[in-house]
């Protein structure tokens, strides 16, 4: 079968590999589409967890195509969304609610091959069946949507916030959704495309600033009392560094956006301390890739128009490989 094959840090190529059979438990599932994510793009740079070779693709959906042994309640044809992460159930913080942080935990796509081929195998327990109501595109969007549930349930947005983000990327916008839809009062965005500034607003954005206008808009000079809360999803150093300047008291900071490892920005503590800041991160999925599958289904958030094209395994080497346009929000692949 054709696959996108990640060799090393910045080498991608398009070539033929093996069909992977189900082995006992799994599911072979023949994609129809894999979305690309920027961790996939840290991956191409070998900025992530990855071991070489590696077939990315965490982002998925497609059809039962041959089931494994000791597999039961599948057939062959079945439409199904994929969960990625695969944990062992028996570590201290799978037992406790934090599986996300698994001490064995690994990911389709990260460090068992993904979906950016004609086919995939999977473990059959993280196939989730899709109602025809919903369709493939959508169903490649659930795996990020997870990712912005497990961020709601960290951040606890209260009915009222005043809540800045910065980035309105494919995650920015769901996140601007839902952000609405837990109980956002203001809700400022900031990015550098224009584009993505007006569907913020389209979809709940109280008030959108370009990146070169930020000071001038809300800066502490105009804006003393700052934000209930702040939330990075660029992962770009310099901007989450300057996101604490505009942290009001008791406010809350959340890590989205995923950084290259082994970065580090600058922060004060005493402002830390004499603001009672709380900062946190909020890492993949943690048992919200049914809720985030509900939420999809009940078209709760519109993931339609964040998908920006569809390209074949070919154009997406040149997507990893070429500079892109600052516009483009999600792009998936139809291998
Ligand atoms: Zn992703
Ligand atoms: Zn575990």
């Amino acid at each position: 079968m054709k696959a996108l094959v990640i060799e090393g840090p910045y080498q991608a190529v398009v070539k033929e590999v093996p069909y992977p059979k189900p082995a006992a438990g799994e599911l072979t599932i023949k994609v129809e589409r894999a979305g690309i994510c920027g961790t996939d793009v840290h991956i191409f740079k070998g900025e992530f967890m990855s071991s070489f070779p590696i077939i990315p693709g965490h982002e998925f959906s497609g059809v039962v195509h041959e089931i494994g042994e000791n597999v039961e309640g599948w057939q062959v044809g079945d439409r199904v969304a994929v969960e990625p992460t695969q944990t062992c159930g028996k570590c201290r913080y799978c037992k406790t609610q934090r599986a996300n942080q698994c001490t064995n935990w690994r990911a389709i796509g990260v460090n068992r091959n993904g979906a950016m081929a004609e086919f995939v195998s999977v473990p059959a327990q993280l196939a989730l069946k899709m109602p025809d109501s919903m369709d493939f595109e959508t169903g490649a969007f659930v795996e990020p949507m997870a990712c912005v549930v497990h961020a709601l349930n960290r951040l606890q947005a209260k009915a009222g916030d005043r809540i800045l983000l910065f980035g309105a990327g494919a995650m920015g916008q769901q996140l601007i959704q839902s952000l609405v839809k837990v109980g956002a009062s203001e809700l400022v965005v900031v990015d550098i495309s224009q584009e993505k500034l007006d569907m913020a607003l389209k979809y709940g954005a109280t008030k959108a600033i370009e990146s070169k206008h930020l000071m001038e808009e809300i800066g502490p000079e105009v804006r003393p009392e700052g934000f209930d809360i702040v939330i990075d999803a660029t992962g770009i150093l310099s901007i989450i560094e300057q996101a604490f300047t505009f942290m009001g008291p008791t406010a809350k900071y959340l890590q989205f956006g995923v950084t290259a490892q082994n970065e580090s920005i600058r922060l004060d503590p005493f402002e830390l301390y004499n603001k009672d800041w709380t900062v946190m991160g909020s890492m993949a999925i943690n048992y919200s890739f049914i809720p985030a599958f509900e939420w999809l289904k009940e078209n709760r958030v519109n993931v339609k128009p964040l998908l920006s094209k569809v390209i074949n395994l070919d154009e997406a080497v040149d997507f990893f490989t070429q500079p892109r346009d600052a516009a483009l929000m999600k792009v998936q692949i139809k291998p």
